[in-house]
């Protein structure tokens, strides 16, 4: 996987010195030499992974990655502080400035390039989610950009697995302030039986387990659909670098070395929390967007913009296959006079019983849409005429037959509904015309009186021959089913 890398140095030899190294790789490297030519290079020139010196005159590696989490747009781009620092002190300063991570100089090969890789894996998925958010946004859904250091680190749920007694106290209660709750157990098959039925934000995993492999279990953990997006942190020790490259190499996210420090620990522990967060706070906001673009708000039904998607599919299908497609259309009688009489708050409320109703007297495959105003629409796939015409009478019937309980005097308003069909029998019909069509029979029952069903071709139905209880085609399968 290519990505650029931008490399802040001031000293020139240590700039050129990664840069070799990231260009074997086959890395894109952009270079800055001060804090504030590289906030103007995170600016323009869109780095996916920022490696970052502390020490530089002017502007230190500290402000520089405080600047660019501050920066909305800019926050998710991941940080690596690069430094000759070894006190852990500097360390936590880092991170809880916001770095991903903290390499020492001189730099292990192995560790740049697995710790780049994963980043640059990460910075993938947050570009893929920052870009959804940015459609969120022109839907009108969102206002503001989610910002990866507002999100709170308190309360994570940690699921710890080491099997060294003493170790897993002294990083059970390290881990346990922020409010966490830490759980822990000694064994892959006890973890993953947890993350089976409770929810966790973070797992910190030991690699040196007695009777089984750490890496495994986080191989594990990846291919599981519950916790496939879940941080792990790992803990070896310094001889197990290969593998933790390794286990950075299928996913893991993080790791420490042994002997642990307890801040180093918390801060990282909280670094992930927060990007988790960050990352299900915009997955969140897509799938509301996305909702809210294709629903209706007011009823919870779909809009005419779903509906036109998705009927073009079953157009496709119902050609292919053969099969009808019913088409059934709904508006409200003299709803003007509902809102002129009893205001629009009423008329509200009525809209969404009729849309209840409706939708209770359908099969869950059945598409229902609300078109506009007081206008649905119902589409019956794979649907006889017999059918669609016994359908179409029980939903004026659900409507017509049991006042709609609303804000009134008396606590409820008599409401009735004309209703238009059509039977759509083979492809090459384009929407708007299907939808006319229907349209036509729906017009013809406003003029034949409201309150009453007309089927293309057949005209207008009349109510006994489609009382449910008489009819005797049960051999077509239920159609509430
Ligand atoms: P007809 O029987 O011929 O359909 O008469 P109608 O009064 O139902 O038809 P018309 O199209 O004249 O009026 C529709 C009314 O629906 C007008 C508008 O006030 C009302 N309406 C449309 N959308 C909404 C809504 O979201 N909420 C409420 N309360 N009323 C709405
Ligand atoms: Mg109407
Ligand atoms: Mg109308």
């Amino acid at each position: 996987m290519s990505a650029r890398v931008l490399v802040v140095d001031d000293i020139l030899p240590n700039v050129k010195l990664l840069e070799a190294k990231l260009s074997c790789e086959y890395y894109e490297v952009i270079t800055a030499t001060s804090g504030i030519e590289a906030l103007e290079k995170v600016e323009n020139e869109n780095p996916d992974i920022v490696l970052l010196d502390i020490m530089m005159p002017g502007m230190d590696g500290f402000e520089v990655c405080e600047r660019i989490k501050a920066n909305p747009e800019k926050s998710h781009i991941p940080v690596v502080m690069v430094t000759a620092l070894t006190d852990i002190q500097d360390k936590v300063r880092g991170l809880e400035a916001g770095a991903d991570d903290f390499l020492s100089k001189p730099i292990n090969d192995i560790a740049l390039m697995a710790r780049v890789r994963s980043l640059a894996r990460l910075k993938m998925a947050m570009d893929e989610w920052k870009l959804r958010e940015n459609s969120a946004n022109q839907f009108g859904v969102v206002s503001e950009q989610s910002n990866l250091m507002k999100e709170p680190i308190e309360g994570a749920r940690i699921l710890l697995i080491e099997d060294k007694d003493f170790e897993r106290d002294k990083i059970s209660n390290a881990l346990s302030t922020d409010l966490n709750i830490v759980i822990d157990v000694d064994n892959g098959l006890k973890a993953m039986e947890l993350v089976a039925s409770q929810e966790f934000d973070i797992i910190v995993v030991s690699l040196n387990l007695k009777n089984e492999d750490g890496l495994r279990l986080c191989s594990h953990l990846r291919s599981n659909e519950r916790t496939r997006s879940l941080p792990i942190v790992m803990i070896a020790g310094e001889e197990d670098m290969p593998r933790v490259a390794h286990g950075l190499e299928i996913g893991a996210h993080d790791y420490i070395l042994r002997p642990l420090e307890k801040n180093e620990l918390r801060a990282r522990v909280r670094t992930q929390v927060r990007r988790k967060r960050f990352q299900d706070r915009l997955r969140s906001t897509y799938e509301i967007s996305l909702s809210m673009a294709l629903t209706d708000s007011l009823t919870g039904l779909y809009n005419r913009r779903y509906l036109e998607v998705h009927l073009e599919k079953l157009i496709e299908n119902n050609a292919k296959s053969n099969k009808a497609l019913g088409v059934i259309m709904m508006d409200i009688d003299n709803f003007k006079a509902v809102n002129d009489t009893h205001g629009h708050n009423v008329g509200d409320e009525i809209l969404k019983t009729f849309a209840d109703r409706i939708k209770d007297n359908l099969r869950s495959f059945d598409l229902v849409a609300r078109l506009g105003g007081e206008e649905f629409v119902a589409i019956l796939p794979d649907v006889s005429p017999e059918r669609a015409y016994l359908v179409a009478e029980r939903l004026r019937k659900s409507i017509a037959d049991t006042p709609i309980a609303c804000k009134v005097e008396g606590g409820a308003l008599q409401i009735t509904t004309s209703v238009g069909g059509a039977i759509i029998n083979n492809g090459g019909h384009s929407i708007p015309t299907i939808l006319e069509r229907a349209d036509k029979c729906l017009y013809e029952a406003k003029h034949a009186g409201r309150n009453c069903t007309v089927f293309e071709n057949k005209g207008k139905l009349n109510p006994d021959d489609y009382i449910e209880e008489k009819r005797n085609f049960y051999d077509v399968p239920d159609a509430t089913d």
